[in-house]
């Protein structure tokens, strides 16, 4: 059965063929790396990482290019290294590149936790800053873009393309890209290609003077040199197609008058608990806090038990089902050093990553069909020891609250404490009321 996969600008279902099966290219928008990564982050990584797997299993591993990218440079990031340049002897650039270089360092710990395989290449942004120039001079050459006041604008009036990755109206598109006002405008849709930089501001020499790109550049320019021009699968979140994803169709096919991708790859959005997420709210969870509770197969399985493109709603309830399916096929099941996978398990993933349906292939399958599909969904192979952390002792914990009001009483807070987070290790958090001490299992 061949691979079919749901094609954004297409809107349609599709048979995968590759332009060249001797080397099948993926490009996805990898993480702004300025501070841990989110669970919703962890979406694009984890869906993927199950198709570039499945990629190396049907025209083998050397044959798969998968290239994302790390986005070093960025306003946000500015402002963070700037923040710690204030508080630091550090230059503003300096704190850049130690601030990327540590969340990098620590986006890869976190999703290599979640069983995600390494991509090919993982090109950052600053590295590829010539290229990017290359890209823009071309455009300006081509009469795509334009010079004006420091700056380099993407003309989008110049292309009659422009809009078929979102197929939305002017207005929606101006009010999606939050569209900026700027006097150096010729379009209101026109975005940036490449800005200005002052002295306090991480910036590179160019033919307009010292400054940065724009975000959507650079994945144009580093998609190019990895993958060529055109390749066959563009991947990312819902959240990026427009202005993102439609940008970079605009500049690389502008720029070399040739299809830039085949076939657009979108995942939903992830909610917690019905909601967005936001710090405020305080439903807001990085991968690396989850974690310290969770096991990462645990994390992915619960991903992957939602089919890539449909909405997430993130719950514990939800992870402490996935936890105890997990730990009852691990009960029956013997994994083995290099599982074959089950052919229905196979087809599942094949019909556009369906997880879902490959999840209750392997509940159908028998031992060793059951192992391969673990292996092929990126567990160790070797026996997960998946303590019964959420399963509660409510004896022990009383006589653990008992011991502790007793160290309390004495103040011994050295043992108070310590028998409050030997709880907390275990999902416990202990709440001290006028009535006396409550428990409850932490979401
Ligand atoms: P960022 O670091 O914000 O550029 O995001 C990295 C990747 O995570 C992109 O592919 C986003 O589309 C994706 N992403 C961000 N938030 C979510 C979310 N809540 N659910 C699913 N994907 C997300
Ligand atoms: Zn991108």
């Amino acid at each position: 059965m061949p691979i079919r996969l749901t094609n954004s600008l297409t809107r349609a279902k599709e048979e995968f063929v590759p332009l060249d099966p001797a080397n099948v290219r993926m490009y996805v928008c990898g993480p702004t790396v300025y501070d841990f990564a989110h669970i919703g982050n962890a979406r694009p990584a984890i869906v993927f990482d199950v198709l570039f797997r499945l990629l190396r299993h049907e025209y083998g591993d050397a044959h798969v290019t998968y290239v994302r990218n790390i986005t070093d440079v960025d306003d946000k990031i500015n402002a963070r290294a700037a923040e710690i340049a204030a508080n630091s002897g550090m230059s503003v650039e300096q704190a850049r590149a130690e601030l990327t270089a540590t969340t990098e360092r620590q986006y890869i710990e976190d999703v290599t936790a979640l069983g995600c395989l390494p991509p090919t290449v993982s090109p950052r942004a600053t590295q590829h800053i010539g290229e990017m120039i290359a890209l823009i001079e071309q455009l300006i050459a081509d009469g795509h873009a334009y010079a004006a006041d420091g700056h380099v604008l993407f003309d989008v009036a110049s292309d009659p393309g422009y809009g078929k990755l979102s197929r939305r109206s002017t207005d929606d598109m101006i009010a999606g890209a939050r569209v900026e006002v700027a006097p150096y405008k010729k379009g209101a849709m026109d975005f940036v290609l490449w800005k200005p930089s002052d002295d306090a501001t991480p910036g590179w020499d160019s033919p307009w003077g010292r400054g940065r790109p724009g975000w959507h550049i650079e994945c144009s320019a580093m998609a190019g040199k990895y993958l060529g021009d055109t390749f066959d699968i563009h991947g990312g979140g819902i959240d990026l197609q427009f202005p993102h994803h439609e940008n970079e169709i605009a500049q690389s096919e502008c720029a070399h008058h040739k299809p830039y991708v085949k076939m657009w790859l979108h995942n939903g959005f992830l909610q917690v608990e019905g909601e967005k997420m936001s710090k405020s709210q305080g439903n807001f969870f990085t991968i690396r806090e989850l974690l310290a509770d969770w096991p990462g197969e645990v994390l992915r399985f619960n991903m992957l038990r939602t089919h890539y493109r449909q909405p997430i709603d993130f719950t514990f309830a939800g992870l402490r089902e996935s936890w105890k399916m997990l730990e009852r096929w691990y009960a029956v099941t013997e994994p083995l050093a290099n599982p074959a996978p089950d052919a229905v398990f196979l087809d599942a993933l094949r019909d556009d990553l369906n997880t879902p349906a490959a999840i209750a292939a392997l509940h159908q399958a028998d031992d060793l069909a059951l192992a391969g599909g673990l292996g092929f969904l990126g567990f160790s192979n070797v026996q997960m020891k998946i303590a019964a952390k959420t399963e509660v002792d409510t004896v022990a914990i009383a006589d653990a609250i008992t011991a502790r009001n007793a160290a309390r009483k004495a103040k011994n807070f050295a043992e108070s404490d310590r028998i409050r987070d030997e709880l907390l290790a275990k999902g416990i958090v202990l709440k001290d009321t006028p009535q006396g001490t409550t428990w409850e299992v932490k979401r």
